[in-house]
Parts: structure tokens; C-alpha cells; sequence
């Protein structure tokens, strides 16, 4: 009989190629950040048979990790390279940013709930990924201290893109968010060339609030 290691090994290749794969999800590097990365260490225990299945599941206080179809997608339209710095804003359980430790060179997570983020730290630990740094404080004020960031990343919706992370983006860099109303939003990619600032709308999305001083208050 399988062992639980080899069933979770069966699940998340199943996952990439059912979810990922056949829904245009085609950048190699991604999908191997996805083989590489275990989804049940990041969920609540009572999840963890749920891993696999291409919905969001509970991570506590109240927060959610995203559909991976949908992380996927965020990934693939930033298109990290490894040598990027990344913010990664709202790191809630750390999977997001466990993914891109094994897509960019540099990698900030910022997380408001304390909890969420001892758990994050603890989680990425063991996983032995060293490249990752998880911050407490308010993202939607970006993080100064280590900017500029080739790249952002979100996995809360504000009601527009916060300037704090344009501003903290370097030149060529790409800021992948929700962003809009509470209730639905729209994934938004911006583009900075100098003083050009070039936004692209991908699809309709629904994320939790981006509580903050350039997010909602
Ligand atoms: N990408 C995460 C899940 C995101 S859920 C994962 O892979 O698990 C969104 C997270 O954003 C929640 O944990 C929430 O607490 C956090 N958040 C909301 N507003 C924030 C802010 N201003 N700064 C930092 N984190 C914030």
C-alpha cells in the first residue's frame, strides 16, 4: 500500500497536470516550483486530504491559501527570474512564498496576523528554504527597508494598486494583485519603465481584503 508521502506525491503531480497544465499553465519553472513544494503543510490539519483539490482552504484566523489555478496563474504572469528580489504581500501560511523561493534569488514575505506568520516562518524552516524572510507589519505599505523588488506579488485585494509598491519597484519591474471592490476584483499586472507605468488587466478574481493604510482601512 502507498505510503501518506507517496499518496500527497501522487495528488500534487495529478494537481499540476489536471489543474495547471491543461488550463495553459505552461512555464516549466513554475510547475516544478509546484512539484517541489508539499500544499498539506501549509493548510489547517483538518485539510490536509484536501490538499490537492483546486479550491482555497482555511489557513486560520479567518484567511485563506488561494485556488492554486490561481496562483499558478499570479506566478506565471510575473515571470520571476532567479535572480529577482520578491515582495510577497500577505504571506498568510507561507506557500505562496515557499513557491517563489525556488523561482527568484531573494524572498520577502509580509504578513499582518503575528500568528500566521510564527506558523509561516516554523513551515519554511523545515522545508529548509533559506533564501525567504517573513516580515509582521502592514504590506500595503510594501516593505522599504529591502526595496526596490523586481517583482510583487498580492494575495489580498486592495481597492487599487497601492503607489507604496510602485514606488518600491524597480525599473522593468512587475507588480502581479487583485485589486477593486470588496466583493470582486480583477487581477491586475503592472509594468514600470522609467516614469511609465503600464496596466494590464487578466480576469476576474475574488480575494480577502487588503487591511491597511493603502488598502482598505
Ligand atoms: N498567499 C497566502 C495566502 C493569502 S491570504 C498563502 O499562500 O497562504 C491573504 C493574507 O493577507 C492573509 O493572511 C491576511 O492576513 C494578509 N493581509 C491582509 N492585509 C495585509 C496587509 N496590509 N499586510 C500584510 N498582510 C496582509
Amino acid at each position: 500500500m502507498a505510503s501518506e508521502e507517496q499518496k500527497f506525491v501522487a495528488a500534487r503531480r495529478n494537481m499540476i497536470e489536471r489543474h495547471l497544465r491543461a488550463r495553459g499553465i505552461r512555464d516549466p519553472r513554475v510547475c516544478e516550483a509546484f512539484r517541489l513544494v508539499p500544499r498539506e503543510w501549509f493548510v489547517d490539519d483538518a485539510y490536509k486530504s484536501d490538499a490537492y483539490v483546486d479550491s482555497p482552504l482555511p489557513i486560520g484566523n479567518g484567511q485563506t491559501i488561494s485556488q492554486p489555478y490561481i496562483v499558478a496563474l499570479m506566478l506565471q504572469e510575473l515571470d520571476v527570474h532567479p535572480e529577482h528580489r520578491v515582495l510577497d504581500v500577505g504571506a498568510g501560511s507561507g506557500y505562496q512564498t515557499a513557491l517563489l523561493s525556488h523561482l527568484a534569488a531573494e524572498v520577502h514575505g509580509v504578513e499582518r496576523i503575528e500568528t500566521l506568520a510564527d506558523r509561516a516562518v516554523k513551515t519554511l524552516a523545515k522545508l529548509n528554504l533559506t533564501n525567504v524572510t517573513i516580515h509582521v507589519g502592514d504590506g500595503s505599505l510594501g516593505w522599504p527597508d529591502h526595496a526596490p523588488y523586481d517583482r510583487i506579488i498580492c494575495g489580498a485585494a486592495a481597492p487599487d494598486v497601492p503607489p507604496a509598491w510602485i514606488e518600491q519597484l524597480t525599473d522593468g519591474g512587475v507588480i502581479v494583485t487583485p485589486a477593486g471592490p470588496r466583493d470582486v476584483q480583477t487581477l491586475r499586472r503592472v509594468e514600470k519603465h522609467g516614469t511609465e507605468i503600464r496596466r494590464t488587466e487578466l480576469c476576474g478574481v475574488r480575494f480577502v481584503p487588503l487591511l491597511g493604510e493603502q488598502g482598505w482601512r
